[in-house]
């Protein structure tokens, strides 16, 4: 399998190198040449594997045979041995809806699925090519913590994640702060997150620092990911479709970024029957407006309960358009370097129905997370964290009576405590992970938001 940009000015280059590179050199995203497919036979077979199995049979064919059987087998189950649940993302049935629990990984949300992954992918080229990568990244939370746990320990990376030093909530924190290995640096920042996201920006606009010191990006652009929460929406398919009548089943997605709904589309692309993908949204519902009125524009941000979904300009979503263009690379271009310069793009009537033969979506505001909270444990007893709460009312209010809707669990309650306890009273149950968290040891530097001190830190420290 080979992949191109969506640009057009990068092409046939190997599954590895598009892991490499990250984002591609045009500036754009990197994407297979042809989506595979996959057939109902082989569908039906995916219900005797486990999660590992099918994980293998997808992923496999993304990268053709850049990875020997073996050595893809092996990277997958050193992955996954991290999860807490033997399923590592089972399915369970409340309140007549299905929940994909995706947060038993190391830091309890659902980026883990993707990052363990990509961090042995990363050890495993590195080794390969006789090469070093120093990862720098900025972080409001969710993100750093698990890109952290994907390379900890790891030859040949290092890691340097900045965050705003005292805005982000005190267990994010500490899930960074307790891993002290000597690869990993945490920097406090004296500023925002914002200013961590000028200053990764600046130090990688330094083209020969960036040579010098082989930066690398662990953002959720890179291909790995995507095909990474691929597997999941087959997993689950793969658990409930014999309890079923229906052939199509929906899929509720609490969405920021892009990238998790987008692995949906993808596995819709390769023939899994989903019926709906539901783009669920807190108050930044910049995807939203797209979906419902073609209005993609950018509004500022608004702090929520569901932090890791506050974002206006969502990474991923110039790879749907690319697809909704039909992968014309020139009206791409074309698009996106219009939104750069206006913060805005309108669609036709034409393009939004294409648009809504997959995807429909909801926002749901602060009030409606926290009565979705208590009103599911009132008739469940099961917690739901904010993120999962937005997705589980958008996957409740949209989806067909006589399609089973999938409902996806992008993160632990205990991971936000204080949102869950607005709503219900009491505090969730941590999880093993978090018990004494706060006693253990912790390292992390205090530095100013200033982009040529970050970088003398990290010309210090780097491999
Ligand atoms: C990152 C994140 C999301 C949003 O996922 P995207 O791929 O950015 O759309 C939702 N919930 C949680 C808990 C997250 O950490």
């Amino acid at each position: 399998m080979l992949y191109k940009s969506t640009r057009g000015k990068v092409n046939s280059i190997s599954f590895k190198d598009a892991v490499m590179m990250g984002l591609a050199t045009d500036g754009g995203l990197l994407v297979p040449e042809h989506i595979p497919t996959i057939s109902n036979n082989e569908i039906q077979a995916l219900s005797k594997m486990n999660y590992q199995q099918t994980a293998f049979e997808i992923i496999s064919r993304f990268i053709g045979d850049d990875f020997s059987p073996t050595d893809l087998r092996d990277l997958i189950e050193r992955s996954y041995a991290t999860f807490d649940h033997p399923e590592i993302t089972p399915v369970i049935k409340k309140d007549g809806v299905y929940i994909l629990e995706l947060f038993h990984g190391p830091t309890l949300a659902f980026k883990d699925v993707a990052l363990q992954l990509l961090g042995n992918i990363f050890e495993y080229l590195l080794a390969e090519r006789g090469e070093k990568m120093n990862i720098l990244g900025a972080t409001s939370g969710d993100t750093g913590s698990a890109a952290i746990y994907g390379v900890r320990g790891k030859d040949n990376i290092n890691i340097f994640i900045m965050h705003p030093h005292g805005k982000v909530s005190p267990i994010q924190e500490l899930q960074m702060t307790t891993v002290t290995d000597s690869n990993v640096f945490n920097l406090a920042i004296n500023g925002t997150f914002d200013d961590g996201q000028r200053i990764v920006k600046e130090v990688f606009g330094d083209l020969d620092f960036k040579k010098k010191y082989s930066l690398g990006a662990v953002n959720s652009i890179n291909w790995a990911r995507v095909m990474a929460q691929i597997v999941y929406y087959f997993y689950a398919y793969s658990r409930i479709s014999s309890e079923t009548e229906s052939e199509l089943i929906d899929f509720s997605v609490p969405t920021g970024n892009f990238g998790d709904i987008f692995a949906g589309y993808v596995a819709k692309r390769m023939g899994l029957p989903i019926g709906k993908l539901i783009l669920a949204t807190n108050e930044n519902n910049i995807l939203s407006r797209f979906v419902l009125n073609g209005d993609y524009s950018v509004a500022t941000v608004v702090e929520t309960l569901s932090p890791s979904m506050d974002i206006q300009i969502a990474s991923n979503f110039e790879r749907y358009l690319y697809y909704l263009l039909d992968e014309d690379s020139d009206s791409l271009t074309a698009l996106m370097e219009s939104f750069s310069s206006s913060n805005s793009l309108q669609f036709d009537q034409q393009l939004q129905a294409r648009v809504n033969q997959d995807f429909t979506s909801l926002t749901v505001d602060t009030k409606g997370t926290l009565e979705q909270i208590s009103s599911f444990y009132a008739d469940t007893e099961y917690i739901l964290d904010p993120h999962t709460a937005v997705g589980v009312k958008a996957g409740i209010e949209l989806s067909d009576p006589d399609i089973p809707v999938v409902c996806l669990a992008t993160a632990h309650p205990a991971k936000f405590a204080e949102a869950v306890n607005q709503a219900i009273g009491t505090n969730p149950e941590r999880p093993q992970s978090l018990i004494g968290i706060e006693q253990r040891p912790h390292r992390c530097e205090l530095i100013d938001a200033d982009t040529p001190q970050i970088k003398e830190y990290l010309a210090q420290r780097s491999r």
